[in-house]
């Protein structure tokens, strides 16, 4: 494998970090994941400009622009040699003397790799089962940030109670997933929370409300109250790469009539298509 570090490609056994970097030390940095189908990035301008927004809201400086990201990524797709695949990048604050406070002078870490990425698992296609467990994250969520211990701890906590994601509820209002965006469906109406600092405006979750309004889909971008998934029809979590994946029990107890809905079969034909025209270089 072949990874990108602070300007150079090098094999990822190879590449070597400071254990004074602020990321390692802090988690003081932002992250984003981008899949490539067919050689080519998705979504690429969505993603760099929500990098954009996660370093401002950290306070640091993007530091390389759009164009240069795009020639490091494109780079780094060729050499791990083209396809599908799913592109981490990485900016930390640098390595500098351990101390709270920014550093006088930054040196970001920049890094970029490449992992597999195959079609979503097809039991996805059959529904998971999710768990509502309480957002015990800071309130500053629309930044993609590498600090992860609560959206682990929470992933953990619905896998230990053999569920597949944590849905969370903050103040009686649902949030997003531990790793993914949230909508539901009732009475033929998609819902999702409006974007807001308490959850992550995910690429995924923009692309299935464009497809909503392209192709005449009833979609509202509103607060979810957390009773109302007691009576959804259906229940989708979205990410990049589990592209969006109904669920079909929430809590122990079925969603709707337990089974993936027509609406989210429709979404996910919608997102086929539009995936494949992509990959295709339409
Ligand atoms: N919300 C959280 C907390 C996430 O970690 C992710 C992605 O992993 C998402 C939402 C979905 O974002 P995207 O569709 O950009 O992958």
């Amino acid at each position: 494998d072949t990874v990108f570090l602070n300007g150079d490609f090098l094999p990822a056994d190879q590449a070597c970090i400071s254990v004074l970097d602020r990321g390692f030390m802090f988690g003081d940095g932002v992250y984003e994941v981008i899949p490539v189908y067919g050689g080519r990035l998705f979504r690429l301008e969505h993603h760099l400009d929500r990098l954009d927004h996660s370093l401002a809201g950290i306070r640091l400086e993007n530091p390389l622009p759009h164009s240069r990201w795009q020639d490091v990524l494109e780079e780094l797709i060729k050499r791990n040699g083209g396809g599908d695949q799913s592109l981490y990048l990485q900016v930390t604050r640098g390595p500098a003397r351990r101390d709270h406070a920014f550093p006088p002078v930054v040196n970001p870490t920049v890094f970029a790799m490449s992992s597999p990425l195959g079609a979503p698992a097809p039991e996805l296609r059959q529904g998971i089962s999710a768990v509502t467990l309480e957002d015990i994250r800071w309130k500053l969520c629309n930044i993609k940030a590498i600090a992860l211990l609560p959206n682990i701890l929470l992933r953990q906590q619905a896998l230990d109670q053999g569920s597949a994601e944590a849905i969370m509820t903050r103040d009686g209002e649902v949030t997003e997933g531990a790793a993914a965006n949230v909508f539901l469906v009732r009475n033929g109406t998609i819902v999702t929370p409006p974007k807001s600092n308490l959850l992550l405006p995910g690429i995924t979750r923009d692309l299935v409300v464009e497809l909503c309004a392209r192709h005449g889909l009833p979609c509202k971008e509103r607060p979810i109250d957390e009773a109302e998934l007691l009576d959804a029809d259906e229940l989708w979590v979205t990410s990049s790469t589990r592209e969006v994946v109904p669920v079909t029990r929430l809590d122990g107890a079925p969603v709707g009539n337990g089974h993936p809905g027509p609406v989210w079969e429709r979404m996910v034909e919608l997102y086929q298509a539009y995936k494949e025209a992509f990959r295709r270089g339409e």
